[in-house]
């Protein structure tokens, strides 16, 4: 069942977003060569709990040891924080973060780069956000779950990297996880009618070199099938009559419609 968001839930889920944003801008510069993913770990978990009635969504969920998920190069989701692989210059690591504030959820995630990249994994990671960009666009009243979907796949399109196939976003509410699913490939004006009051997290993960993962042996970890690059931008929309709005961004209120349409 999809549950819709009144206004007021809407700005307790903004809450929770900012926390999350105001939480990346002191990530940025702690990703660095010799930061272990533990070290932002821990830093995420103590930022997060600084704030009045914030705890680390991911702590626990399913099982989940950390408050933040931590993927490094061919990772693609759910790297748990670990003080044994220190990052080096040229990797890239996705950082997953979700808070819950009074009972309202935010879930958002950026790969960042540690040092100097190579230009692929720059490219990537452009892709990658811009594929995120188009699907928040597309995430307005009258549209389709599809619509999102395809507004990823276009972004993506002629890149030649590969969109990861098995893993969505979703609703997300009182729980991390709502319906409906938001896939990252689709077709205009398939799925759910997207309305007023929805809110979404929209989550592109796209790899250099095969949309296939694997699981790895400690049963959290998935990874491109290849061992190739992987990225990951998420954000928490959202849906309002007045057009797509990020709560887990800037807190500019309303993104712009203008690049609707097929
Ligand atoms: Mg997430
Ligand atoms: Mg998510």
């Amino acid at each position: 069942m999809i549950e819709l968001k009144s206004a007021s839930e809407i700005e307790r889920m903004a809450a929770a977003g900012a926390i999350i944003h105001a939480l990346f801008a002191e990530l940025e510069p702690r990703v660095v060569p010799g930061a272990t993913t533990l070290d932002l770990d821990s830093f995420a978990e103590e930022f997060i709990r600084s704030h009045d009635g914030a705890i680390p969504l991911f702590k626990g969920q399913y099982g989940f040891p950390g408050s933040l998920c931590t993927s490094i190069n061919e990772e693609v989701v759910h790297g748990i924080p670990s003080a044994d692989r220190p990052l080096v210059e040229g990797d890239i690591v996705s950082v997953d973060v979700g808070v819950r504030l009074e009972g309202w959820c935010g879930d958002s995630a950026r790969t960042f780069g540690v040092g100097n990249i190579g230009a692929q994994a720059e490219l990537l990671l452009d892709v990658t956000r811009r594929s995120l960009d188009a699907a928040v666009a597309a995430a307005v009243p009258g549209n389709h779950v599809g619509d999102i979907g395809a507004a990823v796949e276009k972004a993506a399109r002629g890149s030649g990297f590969h969109i990861i196939r098995d893993l969505v976003g979703h609703g997300i509410g009182r729980e991390l996880h709502e319906d409906p699913q938001i896939p990252n490939r689709g077709k205009p004006g398939d799925g759910p009618a997207l309305r007023e009051g929805m809110v979404v997290a929209i989550e592109p993960m796209i790899a250099t070199g095969t949309w296939r993962i694997r699981t790895m042996e400690d049963g959290w970890t998935m990874s491109t099938a290849d061992n190739s690059l992987s990225a990951h931008f998420e954000h928490t929309v959202a849906i309002t009559a007045r057009g797509p709005r990020i709560l887990t961004g800037p807190s500019a209120p309303v993104t712009s419609t203008l690049e609707m349409g097929s």
